[in-house]
């Protein structure tokens, strides 16, 4: 029986959107197959971003999506990690017995909310507790951090198999963040070409060193313009939109331009709460069979569990989570991490994460 202190560090969204540190309990071992974990490593996700220094959203909620950690205490009937391994944690919990479940789709559990928020979703604090199914053990190579932005790789690896990208397609990727960079590293690994998009330089030169086939600013050039001619007039097979947010009223109408006709646009970039209706051209969806392919979180994909797919990909050491990862604060700074992200033309950022 190990002894922990009965109180554990965390950050609390306050009335104003940003973040408060206060001590909390630890929370406990509730159920058989439950683990407990110090967080190690938890990385600040674009959807976290739409509610920063947002009134009243989430107020006095723990948040934070993306972790890694350490095992400390396992209920009775956990066989797949023991205390002391180091563990890549998938935040994602659902029922476990609803229609979705039990179809593998876990991601659209109807409880899939409410019971991520009180267990595993909390990222951004010293320890949390959910069922052992989510908690992935890493070897001594893979640093925490790395395992703590698989989620991101999650989404994209949904997106790749939602979309079925395959060798000699030429895709689009609007929006160079970490969504968009880490789809551009795994639609390289399906065999696609990948075009680019952004407005921040930062990001364009990361895609190049990634492998993009070409990047556009499309601060600076049309980006219609460049796609039409580097697909010989035709536009792309696929168009991921890795925005969202408030820019989404523009970016989604951008990514059905790209596409080309018999095409598909996939919707990645979580919009904006409350953002008001906005048109498309669904003339040319219709018209042209364009397919829009909304891509949320991640689940299983056939027999394989998208969340161990890119797991496997991390420690075979195929994806460039270390290079993504541009900033590091303790979680008692996590108030200017999220600055850090917000401010990204001047600081740089792509991937910030909490180290603990
Ligand atoms: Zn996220
Ligand atoms: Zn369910």
């Amino acid at each position: 029986m190990i002894m922990l202190e009965k109180m554990m560090k965390a950050a609390f969204k306050t009335p104003a959107g940003d973040f408060e540190i206060r001590e909390t309990p630890i929370p406990k071992i509730t159920q058989p197959d439950y683990v407990l974990a110090k967080v190690k490593a938890a990385g600040v996700c674009g959807s976290d971003m739409n509610f920063w220094k947002v009134p009243s959203q989430f107020e006095g909620m723990i948040t934070g999506h993306e972790l890694a950690g350490e095992v400390i205490e396992t209920g009775p009937a956990v066989k797949n990690v023991k205390p002391g391994d180091r563990v890549a944690i998938e935040s994602l919990v659902a029922c476990g017995h609803c229609y979705w479940c039990d179809v593998g789709q876990y991601h659209l559990c109807p409880e899939l909310m409410k019971i991520r928020w009180d267990t595993l979703s909390r990222a951004f604090s010293e320890y949390v507790a959910g069922p052992a199914d989510n908690f992935f053990k890493i070897p001594d190579h893979v640093p925490y951090d790395e395992a703590a932005i698989l989620d991101v790789y999650g989404t994209s690896v949904h997106a790749c198999n939602r979309t079925g990208v395959r060798m000699g397609q030429t895709v689009v990727i609007v929006g160079a963040g970490p969504i968009g960079l880490t789809l551009l590293e795994l639609v390289n690994i399906a065999g696609a070409k990948a075009i680019i998009t952004g407005i921040y330089d930062h990001q364009l030169e990361m895609a190049k060193k990634l492998g993009a086939y070409k990047t556009i600013n499309t601060r600076l050039e049309n980006g219609l313009e460049r796609i039409l001619d580097l697909t010989g007039g035709r536009g792309a097979d696929i168009v991921y939109e890795c925005v969202g947010g408030k820019h989404a009223t523009k970016t989604i109408q951008e990514c059905i331009s790209y596409a080309r006709s018999g095409g598909k646009v996939a919707l990645l970039g979580l919009l904006e709460d409350k953002l008001p209706p906005f048109k498309i051209d669904w003339g040319k969806v219709l018209l042209q069979e364009i397919d829009l392919v909304p891509v949320m979180s991640f689940a299983h994909w056939g027999n394989d569990r998208e969340f161990k797919i890119v797991l496997d990909l991390l420690i075979d050491g195929r994806l460039h989570a270390k290079e993504l990862i541009t900033h590091r604060f303790p979680l008692e700074k996590i108030n200017q991490a999220f600055d850090t992200v917000a401010n990204k033309r001047e600081t740089k950022a792509i991937k910030v994460v909490l180290t603990m």
